[in-house]
């Protein structure tokens, strides 16, 4: 590899699925980039990865691994850094004062780049139930279309209570017949959510509406599943449980330090998107891809987030370039 400029073109924090997609865009156009990496995955735990056309069933590691490896053997403008970026700052940078960026990495070393990325992902929230970071991801799924068919013909639980239960249990009664809603002592006073376990009920699906004691992993498979073992009364066995966890940013801190606007926490709480044609955020120079910066939080969406964001921070730059071209020719 050459080395590195002290001013990179883009500085991408972030390698899963988005920051892999943006690094691929600058690896290709020539573009310098240095791609930072904390090793902290949200699919963390997930043997097979679907619904990724081509890739269906691959696991995460192998395709993060298969990404890279095609960037670094075959391109000569993209670097990669296994650490955790803990400072990102606007900065005015080198002689010509460029208004760019800088950030500081677990190891004390400082980096400069024109642009910079946020492909941090986020993370989920798991609720306080024992037992639940025990079965997760094991036995307790958060997507049905990424986990749900291989555990398809074993008794289902879709444990929630909120207005998207009966958009759960639609989607579990394609794997299985015998669904139960599993409130977790959660009396529903809404009417519209009274509405949605109606619903349920109407489609064949079980209300439990027992408090959970704890969550009893039995095995690695869908066949040996999870024992719910409640307050009171008997346990129930099942294959697994859908659960879509409540989910953070993973780099909260550096959205904060560089002052980028987020959605509110009820609509996600994920940061903002300015224009969505090059996922542009509050902060100029700044881009986002991926979980941090969408409700959809896929492999596929965070791909072309990724690429969006890439193209969105060279557009950027070349723009810049160009003022300042016509700058000189008019002087
Ligand atoms: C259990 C589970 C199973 C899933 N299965 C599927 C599936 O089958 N199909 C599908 O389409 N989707 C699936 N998803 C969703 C999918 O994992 C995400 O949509 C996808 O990984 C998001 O990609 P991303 O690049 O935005 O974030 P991530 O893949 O989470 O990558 C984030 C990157 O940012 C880095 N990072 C964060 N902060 C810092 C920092 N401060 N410094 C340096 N690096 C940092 C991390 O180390 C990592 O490299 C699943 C999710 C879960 C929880």
């Amino acid at each position: 590899m050459p080395p590195r400029p002290q001013i990179v073109d883009a500085l991408i924090i972030g390698s899963g699925p988005a920051g892999l997609a943006a690094s691929l865009v600058y690896a290709r156009t020539r573009t310098t980039a240095i791609v930072f990496d904390s090793q902290s995955y949200r699919n963390e735990g997930i043997a097979h990865m679907h619904s990724v056309p081509s890739r269906d069933h691959i696991n995460p590691y192998e395709f993060r691994s298969i990404a890279r490896e095609q960037i670094t053997s075959r391109y000569p403008s993209v670097w990669f850094d296994n650490v955790t970026i803990t400072q990102a700052v606007k900065k005015l940078l080198g002689k010509e004062k460029y208004d760019g960026f800088e950030v500081t990495d677990s190891e004390g070393q400082s980096h400069q780049g024109k642009k910079l990325i946020l492909a941090t992902g986020s993370r989920d929230v798991f609720p306080d139930i024992e037992g639940f970071k025990e079965n997760w991801p094991q036995h307790i799924y958060q997507c049905l279309a990424c986990d749900g068919f291989e555990q398809r013909g074993t008794p289902i639980g879709v444990l929630d209570c909120s207005s998207k239960t009966a958009h759960f249990t639609n989607m579990a009664l394609n794997f299985d017949s015998r669904v139960t809603v599993l409130t977790n002592g959660v009396v529903p006073e809404d009417a519209a959510i009274k509405q949605q376990l109606r619903i349920c009920e109407a489609w064949g699906a079980s209300i439990d509406g027992r408090k959970i004691r704890r969550l009893v992993n039995n095995g690695p498979t869908h066949e040996e599943g999870v024992t719910v073992e409640f307050e009171e009364g008997e346990p129930l066995i099942l294959g697994f449980i859908a659960h879509k966890a409540a989910t953070v940013n993973r780099s909260q801190d550096l959205i904060e330090q560089l002052g980028v606007e987020c959605v509110e926490p009820s609509m996600g709480g994920h940061i903002k998107i300015v224009n969505p044609m090059c996922n542009s955020t509050s902060v100029k120079g700044v881009f986002a891809g991926g979980d941090t910066c969408t409700p959809m939080k896929q492999v596929t969406v965070s791909m072309a987030d990724g690429m969006k964001a890439a193209a969105g921070a060279g557009m950027e730059i070349a723009v810049e370039r160009e003022m300042a071209t016509l700058k000189l020719l008019e002087e």
